[in-house]
């Protein structure tokens, strides 16, 4: 047996310690998630979905000195968005804050338009700045979207204030430089629950390993992946529907579950060992390919 041949099966077993799991799929063109609209509604406590399809998600935190919106979709998107807000009862000229999960055009190309229309104060983290503020040009997948001045950067760990809101953000990045997540405190019933709305984790360009325009891919993706497999989540939230099955789940809330459809702490942790898994897999590829 040659030494490319053993460091193969070593590759193949170090990896396959992970537990086998399905990575959410993307409903394919033409899906009633991509198409029928989603009418606006309460999730739990003060969150909101906005969004205009199950696709295509956007949320709306509200709270006593103003709202908080994460991702704000494309840009046509956001007069819909401003409706639903509306819809709500709430006015979309108390939007303080626009943050998106991560720097690529369907969560923030929104962004420009959502600050015209509210004055609200861009959030980005450090590595998803310049991708921003250059529409996506400087992005290692090549973007083009409306570039938009970002006016604050939040830090790793740092909670986010916004008169009773606290949102602390997350750098999970991989899928981008600069990808966040979001956790909160959310209360039902008087009891308290875990809340995420996760960032993208899927990989958007390969390699991974030593890729020109961001080298450090691999390592990121690692670490976001343990970071995420520690956190406590009860209730899971995400910058697509689906990576968290909302259609369905919106269905059992109006059918008498309420906010209890979305407590999902297994889903979550499902959906990340199927990203890690993919993950796993390019690194397998990418390591034989390697040692050929
Ligand atoms: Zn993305």
């Amino acid at each position: 047996m040659k030494i490319s041949n053993i460091l193969c099966v070593l590759l193949s077993l170090l990896f396959s310690t992970v537990a086998l799991a399905q990575a959410p799929v993307s409903p394919p063109q033409g899906h009633p998630d991509r198409t029928i609209k989603v009418e606006p509604f309460n999730i739990v406590d003060n969150v909101y979905y906005v969004g205009q399809y199950v696709q295509e998600a956007s949320y709306l935190i509200t709270g006593s000195d103003g709202h908080i919106i994460v991702d704000t979709g494309y840009d046509e998107s956001v007069p819909e968005i401003a409706d639903n807000i509306r819809k709500l009862g709430f006015d979309p000229e108390d939007v303080k804050y626009i943050i998106g999960t991560h720097a690529h055009s369907d969560h923030v190309d929104g962004h420009a338009r959502m600050k015209e229309m509210t004055g609200a104060t861009i959030l980005a983290s450090g590595p998803d700045v310049e991708t921003i503020e250059t529409g996506g040009k400087t992005d290692f997948r090549d973007g083009d979207w409306r570039p938009v001045k970002v006016d604050r950067v939040v830090e790793d760990g740092e909670v986010i204030r916004l008169g009773d809101i606290e949102i602390t953000a997350h750098y999970t990045p991989g899928h981008t430089r600069g990808a966040m997540s979001f956790t909160m405190n959310a209360v039902a019933e008087g009891q308290n629950y875990n809340l995420i709305i996760l960032g993208g984790v899927r990989i958007a360009a390969r390699p991974v390993f030593g890729h020109p325009k961001y080298p450090n891919m691999a390592a990121d993706f690692s670490s976001t992946f343990a970071k995420l497999k520690k956190m406590p989540v009860d209730i899971y939230l995400g910058g697509h529907g689906y990576w968290y099955g909302l259609g369905d789940k919106m269905k059992r809330a109006q059918a008498g579950e309420g906010y209890r459809a979305y407590i999902d702490p297994e889903g979550f942790q499902k959906a990340i060992n199927g990203w890690q898994q993919q993950f796993v897999d390019q690194v397998v590829k990418e390591g034989m390919e390697l040692v050929k």
